[in-house]
């Protein structure tokens, strides 16, 4: 027998005017160009659902089901998604409470899965059948993964220079991959032509309602796992933001819903690359809206995102939450991953290892002290990424051990 849980979608709306937009259609952006939100009747379920039910259903995130859109359970896909766990830095930090929370343990290695996953089953419920996205890597895998398992058809446009085993894995799952000559926002441009002339619908990130949803479940997971407090600071890797922006969505939520037993919010770091860090550049110059910055480059590629149409509410959630923005070299990042790795055993991703170096600088300019609990997130596995060559040649027959 198929389960059914209740559902407490009552509309969405404008993420910078507020402005309602209906359930039960088909939405991108809102009339005024922005990322929608979901909004819920949080009294009705705060009445209706006991939090540590939820929390002892296995499922992974979709054990969230009161708190997401998806109405029918028929239109979820599910590969084995688990709560990912949180991993003390102790031999770096024996002195200090610093966890990665490791999103490289999800169905297809990344934390992607958690966006797409809800972005396939709301789109399946709203009657669509072939589905686009730009994707610098893990955002294309995850989509195909999902869509092919709900019989769907997706198409996956990057920039050439992605690496090899992100175009081979996406299309492996079984989506059609296009190497374009452009960034990501170039071929973002091109899928959104592309929807516009009803080819496909365009999942790009905050461009459609509820991959957000999707990201909030880290929020929920990780309150839940901190027996229903919060970490005192949060290291986000911010690409498109969508994590930043749905963390601080879970924790609002949880808040109305008094779920939190300790009601302090993290403060937000968002972390970008020196070579592409216009959320930074806007924090700092007091900024809400983020220019776009040129020539991006950075081999951090989940983070190599010039233009995000969420900035508003990556910044607002930094500002709001007393947090703050900070640029990592590539050369920092390299040896933060050696670090991690050697010490810890922990193959970070190198948007993962930029995390742990913010930590290190943040904590080295006194932004962050010794007694405070931070979390770091590694959004994707190691092994995804090219490593340094190793090895050193044995000769067998030699007698030298
Ligand atoms: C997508 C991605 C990011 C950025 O996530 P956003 O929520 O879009 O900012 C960071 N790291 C990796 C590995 C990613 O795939």
């Amino acid at each position: 027998m198929i389960q059914e849980y209740a559902n407490f979608l009552t509309h969405l709306e404008c993420g910078l005017s507020g402005e309602r937009h209906e359930s039960g259609q088909v939405h991108g952006l809102s009339r005024a160009q922005k990322p929608l939100l979901a909004r819920y009747d949080l009294p009705k379920l705060k009445e209706n659902v006991d939090r540590d039910e939820v929390w002892a259903r296995d499922g992974g995130f979709w054990k969230w089901r009161e708190l997401l859109p998806v109405a029918k359970t028929k239109n979820i896909c599910a590969l084995g998604e688990v709560d990912t766990p949180l991993i003390g830095l102790s031999r770096l930090h024996p002195n200090a409470k610093v966890l990665v929370k490791d999103e490289g343990r999800l169905p297809t290695g990344s934390f992607k899965a958690r966006g797409l996953a809800l972005a396939v089953a709301m789109a399946k419920e709203l009657g669509l059948s072939h589905l686009a996205m730009p994707t610098n890597g893990n955002a294309g895998a995850a989509l195909s993964a999902y869509a092919s398992r709900l019989g769907m058809q997706s198409t996956v446009v990057c920039p050439d220079d992605t690496p090899a085993i992100n175009i081979e894995e996406t299309a492996l799952h079984g989506a059609r991959v296009l190497k374009a000559n452009g960034l990501i926002n170039d071929c973002g441009a091109w899928v959104k032509a592309g929807a516009e002339q009803g080819k496909w619908f365009d999942l790009s990130t905050l461009k459609e309602p509820y991959r957000i949803e999707g990201k909030k479940t880290m929020g929920l997971e990780l309150a839940a796992q901190m027996k229903w407090s919060l970490p005192d600071v949060i290291f986000y890797p911010t690409g498109g933001g969508t994590g930043l922006i749905g963390m601080c969505k879970a924790f609002e939520e949880l808040l109305e819903l008094g779920w939190l037993d300790k009601t302090d919010i993290p403060r937000m770091v968002a972390v970008q690359a020196e070579g592409c860090a216009p959320i930074v550049r806007a924090f700092e110059r007091g900024e809400r809206f983020a220019e776009v910055w040129p020539d991006a480059h950075t081999f951090a590629a989940g983070i190599r995102v010039p233009a995000a149409v969420g900035d508003f509410l990556i910044l607002d959630g930094v500002r709001n939450s007393g947090g703050f923005a900070i640029a990592i070299g590539d050369e920092q990042i390299e040896q933060a991953r050696l670090a991690v790795a050697r010490e810890e055993g922990l193959l970070l991703c190198p948007e993962g290892a930029a995390t742990y170096a913010a930590y290190v600088q943040a904590r080295a300019e006194g932004l962050v002290t010794v007694d405070e609990t931070a979390v770091l997130f590694n959004c994707a596995t190691g092994l995804k990424y090219p490593m340094p060559g190793a090895g050193i040649a044995l000769d067998l027959k030699g007698q030298t051990f």
